[in-house]
C-alpha cells in the first residue's frame, strides 16, 4: 500500500457570540482536518491543534513540507515515518507547528491501519481498559462584561453544566487573582451537592498569584488547577505542586518525549494533560504516556478541536490502563468543549452525540468500536466549511 495524497483541511465559521479565556478573546471557530488517501482507496483522518491562522500555516506544513516526505511510502510504516519527517524537521522546529502537523498526519495513519485491520484503534493498541469514559464538561468562558456578571454567569452555567449530566465541569479565570477567587467561590456553590469543579489559568499568573488562587482554590474544594503558571516555568510548577493541597495539572503545551521527560521528572504535576493533536500524535502520546506512567503520574488527555479530535480521545482513553489499578481506581475522564461547536456536533456522517449519551448515560460516553478512530467525516459539511487559503 501507497499513500497517494496528505490533504489539509482547514474549517472555519464564525461564532455566535465571542468567547474568552485568559490570553484573548476569540470569534471563530476552526478545525484542521488532515486526510491521508493510498492507492487501495484506504482513507485515514487525523486533526492539527491549532487556532485561526495557526491551522492555515500548520496546513502548508503538511501539504508542502509533510506530504512530499511521505509520498509513496506505506501508510502501515506509521513509526517509520514519524522519525524520518521528525528528522528532517528537527532543525526547523521541535516544538509547536511541525508537531502539530505531524500530530494530524501521524494520527490518519493509525486511522488507516485500523481500516485495514478491521480493527478499533483501542484493539490495534492492545485493547480496552474501559468500554465507556466518564466526560467532563468545560464552558464558563470569560466575555467582555462586569465581574458582577462573570459572577452570576459561571455560578448558574456551573449548575447546568452538571445538570446536563457531566460528572465535573471546569472554568476559565483570568480577570487578575482578586476577581478571580470571587469567581471561584461563585463556581462552587453553583456545583455544591452536585459535583466536582476544576479551575483553567491557561497559564496567566505569577507564581505568587497562583499561590493565593491555589490557596482559595484548597478551601473551596476544586479537584485541580489547570496552567497556573507559564509552561516554562518549571520550578514555578514544582513550587506551587509542593506547597498547594489542589492537584496542580498541566502539559497541553509540551510536545514529545524530550519535553515531556523534562516535565515529569520536575515533579511538578499531579495531573498530566497530553494533547495528542499537538505533541506529535498517537505514536508520540503513547510514548509520553509511558513516560508519564513511568513516574506514577496519572494522566487525563487535554481535548480540543473537532469529533475526530473527540473520538481520537475516546480511543486513547479506552486503551489507558488504570494507574496504579486496583478495584476503585484512578479513572480518566473525558473533556468536552460544552460552548458553540458545529465541528464537533455536526462533522460526522454519524455524530458522536456527546450530549446525548452524556445525559442518558449518567455522565459516560462509549467508545467507538468501528476500525480505526471509528467516525467518519462527512466530505458535504467539510466543503461548506473548509476555508481556501
Ligand atoms: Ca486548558
Amino acid at each position: 500500500m501507497k499513500i497517494t495524497r496528505v490533504a489539509s483541511h482547514v474549517l472555519q465559521y464564525d461564532l455566535p457570540e465571542e468567547l474568552g479565556f485568559s490570553q484573548h478573546f476569540y470569534e471563530r471557530r476552526t478545525a484542521h482536518l488532515v486526510e491521508v488517501q493510498t492507492d487501495e482507496g484506504v482513507t485515514g483522518w487525523g486533526e492539527c491543534f491549532g487556532p485561526g491562522n495557526v491551522a492555515i500555516a500548520n496546513k502548508g506544513i503538511v501539504e508542502k513540507v509533510i506530504q512530499p516526505l511521505v509520498l509513496g511510502d506505506d501508510p502501515m510504516d506509521r513509526d517509520v515515518i514519524w522519525h524520518k519527517v521528525y528528522n528532517l524537521l528537527r532543525d526547523h522546529g521541535q516544538k509547536g507547528m511541525p508537531l502539530q502537523a505531524l500530530s494530524g498526519t501521524d494520527i490518519a495513519l493509525w486511522d488507516i491501519a485500523g481500516k485495514v485491520a478491521g480493527l478499533p484503534l483501542h484493539k490495534l493498541i492492545g485493547g480496552a481498559h474501559r468500554t465507556r469514559v466518564p466526560a467532563y464538561g468545560y464552558g464558563m468562558m470569560l466575555k467582555r462584561e462586569s465581574l458582577d456578571d462573570h459572577i452570576a454567569r459561571f455560578g448558574d452555567e456551573a449548575a447546568s453544566i452538571l445538570d446536563m449530566g457531566f460528572r465535573a465541569t471546569k472554568m476559565k479565570v483570568g480577570l487578575g487573582p482578586k476577581e478571580d477567587v470571587k469567581l471561584c467561590e461563585a463556581v462552587a456553590a453553583g456545583v455544591a451537592g452536585k459535583g466536582s469543579f476544576m479551575v483553567d489559568a491557561n497559564r496567566c499568573y505569577t507564581t505568587s498569584d497562583a499561590f493565593y488562587v491555589g490557596r482559595a482554590l484548597e478551601e473551596f474544594g476544586a479537584y485541580w488547577f489547570e496552567e497556573p503558571v507559564a509552561p516554562e516555568d518549571l520550578e514555578g510548577y514544582r513550587e506551587l505542586r509542593a506547597g498547594l493541597k489542589v492537584n496542580i495539572s498541566g502539559g497541553e503545551a509540551e510536545f514529545s518525549r524530550w519535553g515531556w521527560r523534562r516535565i515529569l521528572e520536575n515533579r511538578g504535576l499531579d495531573i498530566a494533560q497530553p494533547e495528542v493533536c499537538a505533541l506529535g500524535g498517537i505514536s508520540e502520546y503513547l510514548r509520553v504516556l509511558a513516560l508519564a506512567h513511568a513516574h506514577f503520574t496519572p494522566v487525563v488527555n487535554h481535548v480540543w478541536g473537532s469529533a475526530v479530535a473527540v473520538a481520537t480521545n475516546l480511543q486513547l482513553l479506552a486503551a489507558m490502563p488504570a494507574l496504579p489499578g486496583g478495584l476503585n481506581p484512578f479513572e480518566p475522564m473525558l473533556e468536552f468543549d460544552t460552548t458553540h461547536n458545529l465541528f464537533r456536533d455536526d462533522l460526522l456522517t454519524e455524530p458522536l452525540d456527546i450530549q446525548g449519551q452524556v445525559k442518558s448515560g449518567g455522565g459516560y460516553v462509549s467508545v467507538p468500536d468501528r476500525p480505526g478512530l471509528g467516525v467518519e467525516p462527512d466530505s458535504d459539511f467539510i466543503r461548506r466549511y473548509e476555508v481556501t487559503c
